[in-house]
């Protein structure tokens, strides 16, 4: 396969390794969104803000491994922890131990919302674990999701992420949750109902219909997997009054947006507080963990036993060592570090609109801090000033116009998700002529592609 903005030749020495990969790794990735068909570029390593191909091309990298490295590549620090902690514990403790309690507490320190917390290996994990809670603690079946969000990729919560995104035309809106692979049985949708983010009549009706069926509201604060989409000024805190009026926990999926918007996430950067959240991502700068937490009421269940929730490697020293480094970076260097993420991020952001305004090219640039999207209009978009939820992305988004951006910005190293409804991250390491670059060559891309 070739991808037919690049050519043949761009990815020759990746799409040789690929090649031999997906001899024996099905597919030739082990996660269903890191190649977007006949895009197959193989990696060889990162630095800070940059990353290279086995073709030899140099990016300035807006993916970040899907997020998580929030220092950028090869964050020093964090990996100094980690070896030290090798060191000193091995690798996998069985016990409890310091670390949990470093952790714990400057877990606790940060974040708002979490009295309590426990470890996890993922995203999908954490969220599924949350789920689980918020049925025990309300004794109710249902959680409430978004059309459009992600919250890993389990069976319970894999419905309804990108509802026919590759048909020209969109089912109409339902609560009844369409479910995101084969294989998936059908009993698990029956515990799940599909609100609009952003639309409160779609979740008051749900309420009205359904109020002592549901367990959660289940929500990225910011949804970050349609793009990027922004609450509506009132709408978390909304969320918030709805659930506790109907006695349905609020748990945030901050596996984006913790440790990225802000120390304390989005809970602490939007002011609203969830009964529970869930983490990964950032927390860890690249090394595997998750968590999930919140009040100390609702812990309780997990504190006395009465969820399950475990796992062989949760918690192990590798993951804690990193969340360790991370967090004291987060603690002893906020002000610095959010300086570089809001302002480079805001830099990047409006440089983006003023490229694509000079070259006639109609798009929405939205986010907040480190993380935003661009949208690019179809020719028959409608006229709208921000995207508010999937169905406005759908709606809105040329998938042709992003994918000749994204090409032609690759080719100008710089390399942000192929995938239209992935996002932009900006980390630490990013600097003042990596965004001058990225500035410069999205001019000329606008240029070329409008
Ligand atoms: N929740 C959100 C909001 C995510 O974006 C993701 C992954 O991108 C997940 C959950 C799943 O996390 P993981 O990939 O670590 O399982």
């Amino acid at each position: 396969s070739t991808d037919r903005l690049l050519g043949d030749a761009y990815f020759a020495q990746s799409r040789q390794l690929f090649e031999r990969i997906s001899r024996t790794i099905a597919g030739g990735e082990s996660s269903y969104a890191r190649l977007k068909k006949g895009l197959e570029l193989c990696f060889d390593h990162g630095e800070g803000s940059h990353f290279w191909d086995i073709d030899g091309h140099e990016y300035i990298d807006y993916s970040l491994g899907y997020g998580p490295l929030i220092f950028g590549h090869k964050p020093k620090r964090v990996i100094q922890a980690v070896i030290e902690a090798i060191e000193r514990y091995g690798t996998i403790s069985t016990f409890p131990y310091e670390l949990d309690a470093e952790v714990g507490e400057l877990f606790t320190e940060l974040v708002p919302g979490v009295d309590l917390l426990r470890f996890a290996n993922s995203g999908t994990e954490a969220t599924m674990a949350a789920a689980r809670l918020a049925r025990a603690y309300t004794g109710r079946p249902k959680i409430v999701q978004m059309e459009g969000a992600y919250h890993g990729w389990a069976d319970t919560h894999l419905w309804s992420s990108h509802p026919d995104v590759w048909r020209p035309q969109l089912r109409p809106y339902s609560p009844r949750p369409i479910p995101g692979s084969r294989g998936i049985p059908e009993v698990y949708g029956e515990a799940l109902l599909i609100a609009q983010y952003n639309d409160r009549e779609s979740l008051e009706r749900l309420f009205a219909e359904h109020g002592n069926e549901i367990a959660a509201v289940l929500v990225e604060p910011v949804q970050c997997n349609s793009g990027v989409i922004l609450p509506e000024p009132g709408y978390l805190e909304f969320l918030r009054e709805i659930t506790r009026s109907y006695g349905a926990l609020l748990i945030f999926d901050e596996v984006i947006t913790g440790f990225r918007l802000a120390p304390g996430g989005a809970q602490e950067r939007l002011g609203v507080i969830p009964d529970i959240a869930t983490y990964a991502k950032a927390l860890g700068a690249g090394f595997p963990i998750a968590a999930f937490g919140g009040s100390r009421e609702v812990m309780q269940l997990e504190a006395t036993n009465q969820v399950m929730h475990g796992g062989t490697y949760t918690a192990n020293v590798v993951a804690l060592a990193a969340a360790r480094a991370v967090l004291t970076e987060m603690k002893t260097r906020r002000d610095e570090l959010w300086a570089v993420l809001n302002g480079f991020g805001e830099r990047v952001r409006e440089g983006l609109r003023e490229a694509c305004e000079a070259a006639g090219l109609r798009c929405i640039v939205q986010g907040i801090g480190p993380v935003w999207h661009i949208f690019f209009a179809k020719p028959d978009a409608p006229a709208l000033d921000r995207i508010r939820n999937y169905r406005e992305a759908h709606a809105y988004t040329s998938i042709d116009i992003y994918d000749r951006f994204n090409r032609a910005m690759l080719r100008r190293g710089v390399y942000f998700h192929p995938y239209h409804l992935e996002r932009w991250f900006i980390s630490t390491a990013h600097s003042e002529s990596d965004v001058q670059a990225t500035l410069q060559a999205a001019h000329e891309a606008a240029l070329e592609v409008a």
